[in-house]
């Protein structure tokens, strides 16, 4: 584990130069802060209707975890993992607010909240895709009223195409 860190923060000092832009984000207490590195912007844009993401209903952007440092506050974050516990989805344990999570389709990348981070309106986004563009089966996913298809779909479904 020690050595995995070594190398992923020797990975980040190597592309130093690359970097464009440094975002600072927090929780709402103020015990969790991160900061993530950008190339252009925040990329893949997107909300989760998962049986999790829709309770919490935060527009989220993702970057590969040597991208995401958790600056202050490690100690405080809760972890709920859930379903098929792959993904691991952080939280602040003072405020409860969610912060970040590595992704269960695509375990490379943290996707985080972007409504976090410093300066980020995030009702300033407009239609937000539900699903983003690592998942385009989720795009076509009826979101419908009918208790019963809903039902089957967070059942089974969720396991085979959630994007977490
Ligand atoms: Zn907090």
């Amino acid at each position: 584990m020690a050595s995995a860190r070594a190398a992923l923060s020797s990975a980040v000092r190597a592309r130093r130069y690359d970097i464009v832009e440094i975002k600072h984000g927090s929780c709402h207490c103020g015990a969790v802060q991160f900061e993530v590195e950008l190339d252009r912007g925040f990329e893949k844009l997107w909300r989760c209707n998962c049986s999790l993401c829709r309770r919490k209903g935060a527009i989220m952007a993702s970057v590969t975890v040597d991208r995401l440092r958790v600056t202050k506050g490690q100690d405080k974050l809760s972890l709920y993992q859930w379903n098929t516990r792959q993904a691991k989805h952080y939280f602040c344990g003072v405020c409860g607010i969610y912060t970040h999570h590595q992704r269960r389709s695509v375990p490379g990348e943290f996707g985080f909240n972007i409504a976090c981070i410093e300066g980020v309106d995030p009702y300033a986004f407009g239609n937000v895709p539900i699903g983003g563009m690592a998942c385009p089966t989720h795009l076509s996913i009826p979101v419908r009223s009918n208790n019963r298809l809903e039902r089957s779909w967070f059942s089974s479904g969720e396991v085979r195409r959630g994007v977490e």
